[in-house]
C-alpha cells in the first residue's frame, strides 16, 4: 500500500518539504507520497494522524510543541528539548524526533575550527540548536532583544545577553549565527549594528537559518569577507534525517540527500 505523509503547520504553503521528499520518493522508488496540512489547531494533530492513516509527518511552526505532546514514544534528543520536528506512525503508535537541531550541527559542521558560537536569537530554533552544539562539544552564548526568552538558557548553563548587558562584553566568536526570525519578511538585522560591527571582524563564518534569500545579516557578513550559509543546508539536512526516519533505515543519507537536494535547483 502506498503510504501517505504529510507536513503539518500553519501556514504551510510556501514550504519546501512536499517537493523534498516526494523527488527523494520518486528518485528511490519509494512507494509513498508527501502532502501537505494547514493544521489551525496542533491539538488535533494526533487525530488526523490515525483519520487520514498518516504513516509520517513533518511539523513546522507552531505546532512542534504540540507534536511533543502528541506523541507516544519520544528519542531522548527531542525529550530534552521539548520539541518534536518528525513522527513515524508505527503500530498504532507515533514516534517524535528532533531532525532541525541534528540538520543544523551538520550544515555548520562544514566550517571546521569553529570552537565559540554566537546565536543572536532566543526562540524555539535556538533552543534545540543549542542544546545539541553544547552536546557536541561547542560553547555557545546567547544574545537576545528581550530578555524574557533567556531563563530557559540560564538554566541550561549557557551564557546569555540582551543588547544592553552585552555592551560590557569583550570575548570574541567563531561563528555568528542568525537564528531570529528578522530578514525574513522585512529588512531588518537582528541586532543593533554597533554589535555586529562588535562581533563580526573576529568571525571565521557567518550561519543565517533563513533560507532562499540574502538577509540583511547575511549581506553585512559578506562585506567583512567571511564565508557564509543561508538555512539551506539546515532544512536539507533535516528533511534527509527525516527520510531516514520515515524510510525506516532503508536508504542511506548519501542516497537520500542525492535526490532530496534537486530540490533546491528547481
Ligand atoms: P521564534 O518565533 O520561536 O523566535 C523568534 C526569535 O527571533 C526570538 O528570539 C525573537 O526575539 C527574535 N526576533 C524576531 N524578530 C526580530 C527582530 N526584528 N529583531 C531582533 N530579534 C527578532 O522563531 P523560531 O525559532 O521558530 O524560528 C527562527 C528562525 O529560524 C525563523 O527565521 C525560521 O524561518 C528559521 N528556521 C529555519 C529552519 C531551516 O531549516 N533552515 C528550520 C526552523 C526555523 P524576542 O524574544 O525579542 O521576540
Amino acid at each position: 500500500m502506498k503510504h501517505l505523509f504529510t507536513i503539518f503547520g500553519n501556514p504551510v504553503s510556501h514550504s519546501k518539504s512536499p517537493l523534498m521528499h516526494n523527488l527523494t520518493f520518486q528518485g528511490l522508488e519509494h512507494d509513498a507520497t508527501y502532502i501537505r496540512y494547514k493544521l489551525e489547531d496542533g491539538r488535533e494533530l494526533r487525530n488526523k494522524f490515525f483519520d487520514l492513516n498518516i504513516k509520517g509527518a513533518n511539523i513546522t511552526v507552531p505546532h512542534k510543541e504540540a507534536a511533543f505532546e502528541a506523541c507516544d514514544e519520544l528519542d531522548a534528543f527531542a525529550q530534552k528539548v521539548g520539541a518534536v520536528n518528525t513522527i513515524v506512525h508505527k503500530e498504532g503508535k507515533l514516534f517524535g524526533y528532533n531532525t532541525d537541531a541534528p540538520g543544523f550541527l551538520k550544515a555548520i559542521s562544514e566550517f571546521k575550527n569553529i570552537k565559540t558560537v554566537l546565536f543572536l536569537g532566543a526562540g524555539g530554533t535556538a533552543k534545540s540548536t543549542s542544546v545539541i552544539l553544547k552536546d557536541a562539544g561547542y560553547e555557545v552564548s546567547i544574545l537576545n532583544r528581550s530578555a524574557g526568552r533567556l531563563a530557559y538558557f540560564e538554566e541550561m548553563g549557557f551564557d546569555t545577553y540582551t543588547f544592553e548587558s552585552f555592551k560590557e562584553q569583550t570575548n570574541t566568536y567563531d561563528l555568528i549565527v542568525n537564528m531570529t526570525s528578522a530578514g525574513l519578511e522585512d529588512n531588518e538585522l537582528p541586532c543593533p549594528l554597533e554589535i555586529l560591527e562588535k562581533v563580526m571582524p573576529h568571525a571565521q563564518a557567518s550561519v543565517d537559518v533563513i533560507y532562499g534569500k540574502e538577509t540583511p545579516f547575511l549581506k553585512f557578513a559578506k562585506q567583512h569577507d567571511k564565508p557564509t550559509k543561508d538555512g539551506s543546508d539546515m532544512l536539507l539536512y533535516q528533511g534527509v534525517i527525516a527520510s531516514e526516519y520515515f524510510c525506516e533505515g532503508r536508504y542511506s543519507f548519501e542516497e537520500i540527500k542525492e535526490h532530496m537536494q534537486k530540490a533546491f535547483t528547481l
